[in-house]
């Protein structure tokens, strides 16, 4: 049986492993659209603050943007653009690995092998899988029945893929195949890092072996983040059209905070704060610091606060955020031989190590030459 284990605590205090190496970092992010605000303060800016001191690699997760089925001129065009964003919001191809994921064929080689230790039930049980197949069947009730209506379902036009039920053993993949110490991802993907964990845990009981290591999130000694969306809702995402991207210009910008989702204001002092409101304050929190956050909710606690004052200085202080990286990805995005160059190396570079673990693992998995 798995144990079923909390977080292992791994010392996040050191950035090298016994063995005196540097600490692995692993992470991706899906060629689903333009990054946003939730990817820049979830997970960008975390890769960023991790290149001097760790053995860093970050990929653009194409595979996994297959699995809700883009346009694949749309698809190309989301690969070159989320490099060009790692590049513009810091990340130095000098001192970390960037690579495309379907570049190392190896990942989905190791992809199918590790399959066969991943249960369908617990596959189907996962909250984002959950929510993509309602988005794909068109149910809107958040009953737990999705199991039944996704076997009932007999209309081939609206059926849930395949790789969309076992995107969470890619990403174990993807980790594993890496041995990596930290996987810095943003609160939504807890989850499925819980469910590497337990998949390399099996792999090595079912083999008898101590092969994978347990990679945890890294957070600085903080919480892992959720940033919302303007619309009210719980989490900002590339497919949820409520996002504030880094791309965004000045006036575009603007527009979308101006327009956000609010209430009609507290009528009486220390009123509870409604959800989309609370939203505007974490996003406030994220982009102007606590010190503005402050003033807003004391004026909200007072009742004196103006929602439209508060919106114009949280677009001020995004626009301090995402104006600079705008500008640095306008200028790098079309220089087609550096984003390939860069991509080209990742992918030597990456290679090396997977094709070892994949080696190693058809060894323990008992594939060997006749
Ligand atoms: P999609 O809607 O296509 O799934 P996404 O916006 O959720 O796109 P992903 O590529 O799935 O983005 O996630 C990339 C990284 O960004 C992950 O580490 C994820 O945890 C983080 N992330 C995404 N949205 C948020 C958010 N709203 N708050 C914090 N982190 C986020
Ligand atoms: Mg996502």
């Amino acid at each position: 049986m798995d144990s079923e284990k909390t977080a292992p605590s791994a010392d996040q205090n050191s950035n090298l492993r016994p063995d005196g190496s540097k600490k692995v970092v692993l992470s991706g992010i899906r060629s689903t659209g333009n990054l946003h605000l939730g990817n820049y303060y979830g997970a960008l800016q975390k890769f960023v603050k991790m290149q001097d001191d760790y053995d860093s690699r970050y990929f653009i997760a194409d595979l996994h943007a297959l699995t809700t089925n883009p346009d694949p001129k749309a698809l190309h065009e989301s690969v070159k653009q989320i490099l060009a964003e790692y590049l513009a919001a810091g990340l130095d191809p000098d001192k970390n690995i960037l690579y495309v994921q379907s570049d190392i064929p190896e990942i989905s080689e190791m992809y199918l092998l590790m399959n066969m230790h991943v249960g369908i039930g617990e596959l189907m049980r996962t909250a984002s899988f959950k929510d993509k197949a309602r988005k794909a069947l068109g149910i809107t009730s958040e009953s737990d029945e999705i199991e039944k209506e996704i076997i009932g379902n007999q209309n081939n036009n609206a059926r849930v893929n395949a790789g969309l039920l076992t995107y969470p053993t890619l990403m174990a993949v993807d980790i594993l195949i890496h041995h990596a110490d930290y996987v810095p991802v943003g609160k939504d993907q807890e989850q499925h890092l819980e469910l590497t964990r337990r998949f390399g845990r099996r792999f090595n009981s079912f083999y008898g072996v101590d092969y994978f290591k347990e990679p945890v999130n890294f957070n600085f000694g903080g919480e892992a983040i959720k940033v919302p969306g303007l619309d009210g809702s719980g989490k900002m995402g590339k497919s949820e059209g409520n996002c504030i991207y880094l791309i965004d210009d000045e006036k575009t910008l603007r527009k979308k905070v101006m327009r956000a989702v609010t209430d009609a204001g507290p009528t009486e002092p220390n009123s509870p704060v409604s959800q989309p409101v609370e939203n505007l304050f974490t996003l406030m929190d994220l982009v102007s610091g606590k010190d503005t956050t402050d003033h807003f909710r004391k004026a909200y606690a007072d009742c004196s606060i103006r929602y439209g004052d508060l919106k114009k200085q949280l677009a001020e202080d995004m626009l301090n955020v995402t104006l600079p990286i705008r500008q640095r990805i306008l200028d790098i995005r079309d220089n087609d031989e550096y984003l390939s160059k860069i991509v080209k190396q990742g992918a030597e570079r990456t290679r090396e190590y997977a094709a070892k673990t994949l080696k190693e693992v058809r060894e323990i998995m008992g594939i060997r030459k006749i």
